[in-house]
């Protein structure tokens, strides 16, 4: 008998899911309902429409229902909106979003990928125009009238996230002048704060106005067509233009409303296979909770890759193949006004806020390439990995030029279950203009093999205060006298051996340099000369953004 599986929401979960099941059931009856006038959007492309990086609308549309009917006898009615599963009869209520005529369709198989929505609160003001969030093409339509109308000259983003990051960007690019106003003390919320500010650095370098720790409490009218954004701690921002991008909140209504086991985080749960608390029900993207592979616990992760392989699963599972969605890494990636941040696995605030104390990191602030060949642009990542097996745990890297690529590497070990030493041997490509012999990731992976195996002690900037550690520096003079830290003593690398006899015995020694390197090797001249000392991990470069400047 043909099976008849009905898929609520036609973007990146349920479009994926829809075009799979076909390729493994060519004799199923598919039908996509989406609320909105497209399907199979590339939603991740609209910040770029906005800045009009991308000039064509149509460019953004991956696939129309006419090409689901032709190439794959997929069925698509968009302004259809689910209203009710009715889980007894196997059933959905769909209603016509253009004549309001509701009817009833079955099902054998449903898939609910109805996604997230922006967050929006009810704050004061919040419904002026101006006022915008961005999730569907008419949202990224109606910036850009407001933009070539209005002729904004300033904008204020709400939310310092990635869609934020990729707004201000894109503002700015249309010649607007962009305040991004963040309530956490941070950029890029899910970054450990210290990679973040490094992207707080560039951002202000690019002449971004930011204001961070403090949230926006409501908007009121200001002249004719301004407004101002007033926030908690009583400060007032002019603009001519709001992108509110303040998170996203999985659409669970329908779910809910049929009795469909909701998560602690508000998503749907599923199991591995991604079917949910009703065996004949399968949710996938946005709207679900997903597994965390490194800490075991159920999150929302809002991301189109794992959106894209549970629609997979969730066909595969339906047409009968064994197939499990493992969870996430919640790899991810965002780039502003030339600087890319990117990170893979958990960080050490949520190791830490999960309770999880047997692990250890390691900063390392690299080229991309080899120094030699011009255009070299250094880069910043932090490793965290588990103690005493060496586990990678999660890495961020922020840069210039080539993060993505070592956050890939490293998100692809992590799930065949590397650990520091498989880094630290990997095979790599490489030739002056794209890396180095010894690449960022095997370095990584040998600093972090040098402390397992007891050949580098670290010591951590944060207990710099309270150590009664012997301090010296390792750098050049000139270096030492462009920065140093409160007390240490100079003593340049090349200098070490012939002045020892300066050192205590008694007490151990903490060494620092620009970036760990040079400290590395002091502490292999001095732990064989038998004294106790330790690495300030990632060197000044380090030391400087623990301790930013205002
Ligand atoms: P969506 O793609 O949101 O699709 C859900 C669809 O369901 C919508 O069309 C909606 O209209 C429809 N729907 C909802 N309820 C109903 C109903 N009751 N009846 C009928 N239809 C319904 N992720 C990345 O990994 N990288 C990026 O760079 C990136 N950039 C992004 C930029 C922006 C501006 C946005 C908004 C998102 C971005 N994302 C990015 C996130 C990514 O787009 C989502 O993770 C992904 O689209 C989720 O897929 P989904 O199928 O769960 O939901």
């Amino acid at each position: 008998m043909k099976k008849r599986i009905v898929i609520v929401g036609g973007v990146a979960g349920g479009a994926t899911c829809a075009a799979r099941l076909r390729r493994l059931d060519e004799n199923a009856e598919i039908l996509i309902l989406d609320r909105g006038q497209y399907v199979s959007f590339a939603n991740c492309g609209l910040p770029y429409y906005v800045g009009n990086v991308i000039h064509d609308e149509a460019k953004l549309l991956l696939a129309t229902p006419d090409l689901f009917r032709e190439r794959f006898n997929i069925e698509v009615r968009t302004r259809s909106e689910v209203t009710g599963i009715d889980r007894g009869t196997s059933t959905v209520t769909v209603r016509d979003l253009e004549t309001g005529r509701e009817y009833i369709e079955p099902y054998d198989a449903l898939v609910l990928s109805p996604g997230a929505a922006p967050v929006f609160p009810p704050l004061p003001g919040i419904n002026l125009p101006g006022i915008f969030t961005l999730r569907t093409i008419p949202n990224s339509r109606q910036i850009r009238e407001w933009i070539e109308h209005r002729k904004p000259r300033r904008a204020v983003v709400v939310g310092g996230g990635f869609i934020g990051l990729e707004m201000a960007e894109n503002l700015a690019h249309r010649g607007i002048s962009v305040t991004i106003v963040e309530m956490a003390d941070q950029l890029m919320p899910p970054f450990d704060p210290e990679m973040a500010e490094y992207m707080r650095e560039h951002l202000i370098a690019r002449g971004v106005r930011l204001h961070l720790g403090d949230a926006v409490a409501g908007f009121e009218r200001s002249g004719n067509d301004g407004l101002l954004v007033l926030t908690k701690a009583e400060v007032t921002f002019e603009a001519d233009l709001v992108v509110f991008s303040i998170g996203v909140r999985p659409e669970t209504e329908i779910a809910r409303k049929a009795g469909l086991e909701i998560g602690e985080h508000g998503g749907i749960c599923v199991d591995s296979r991604m079917r949910t608390s009703d065996s004949r029900i399968w949710a996938v993207g946005d709207a679900v909770e997903v597994r965390n592979r490194v800490t075991g616990s159920w999150e929302l992760v809002p991301l189109a890759g794992p959106a894209n392989r549970q629609g997979r699963v969730a066909a595969e599972t339906i047409c009968g193949r064994d197939t499990d969605f493992e969870g996430v890494f919640a790899t991810a990636v965002c780039g502003s006004f030339g600087f890319t941040a990117a990170l893979t696995g958990t960080t050490e605030k949520a190791l830490r806020s999960a309770g999880i104390t047997e692990f250890q990191s390691i900063y390392l602030h690299p080229n991309h390439h080899v120094p030699y060949y011009p255009g070299a642009k250094r880069m910043h990542m932090k490793l965290l990995f588990r103690t005493p097996d060496g586990l990678v745990l999660g890495a961020q890297a922020v840069g210039e030029a080539g993060v993505e690529r070592r956050i890939d590497v490293i998100a692809a070990a992590m799930q065949m279950k590397a650990t520091v030493y498989d880094l630290e041997a990997m095979e790599l490509c490489y030739a002056p203009q794209y890396g180095a012999a010894k690449d960022p990731v095997n370095l990584a992976g040998m600093i972090a093999a040098n402390v397992l195996r007891g050949d580098m002690e670290l010591a951590p900037w944060r207990e710099l205060d309270d150590t009664g550690a012997f301090l010296i520096d390792v750098r050049e003079p000139h270096e030492f006298r462009r920065d140093s830290v409160d007390g240490a003593i100079n003593i340049p690398l090349g200098q070490l051996r012939a002045r020892l006899h300066e050192l205590p015995r008694d007490r151990e020694i903490w060494i620092c340099c620009e970036v760990g390197q040079r400290a590395y090797y002091a502490c292999r001249i001095l732990v064989q000369h038998g004294l106790r000392v330790r690495n300030l991990s990632g060197g000044y470069q380090t030391y400087r953004v623990l301790n930013p400047v205002a």
